[in-house]
């Protein structure tokens, strides 16, 4: 299952940052997931839960949000609207994909002890 090798790099990229911070634990964890990125949400949703027990996250919500394609010129930096061929109208450059093909961990939520 691809989302259940996806949920495993997450929560490695979890658990060093939450090491990284001293937390002893995660109480929530952000994920943006792009509309081209091929993940499902629900199945991550799925992986990740049965991963999570155990670890840092154990009990830690995973908040999924979708990212919405979003098209830019790449030569002059104009946004290319959905729907809108993709060729600048401005300077004839192609257009480029600057958001919604990946997964990216947004921002978690730590406890991390007072010292
Ligand atoms: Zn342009």
């Amino acid at each position: 299952m691809h989302e259940y090798s996806i949920a495993t790099s997450l929560m490695g990229h979890i658990e060093r940052q939450a090491r990284a911070h001293g937390a002893t634990r995660v109480a929530r964890v952000y994920v943006r997931i792009g509309e081209l990125s091929g993940v499902e949400p629900d199945l991550l949703q799925t992986a990740y839960e049965i991963l999570r027990e155990g670890t840092l996250c154990d009990g830690a919500p995973l908040d999924i949000a979708r990212v919405s394609v979003a098209w830019q010129c790449a030569g002059c930096g104009r946004p290319i609207a959905p729907g809108e061929t993709l060729v600048c109208g401005d300077c004839g450059q192609p257009a480029r994909l600057v958001a919604g093909d990946d997964i990216t961990l947004d921002r978690l939520e730590l406890e991390v002890p007072d010292v």
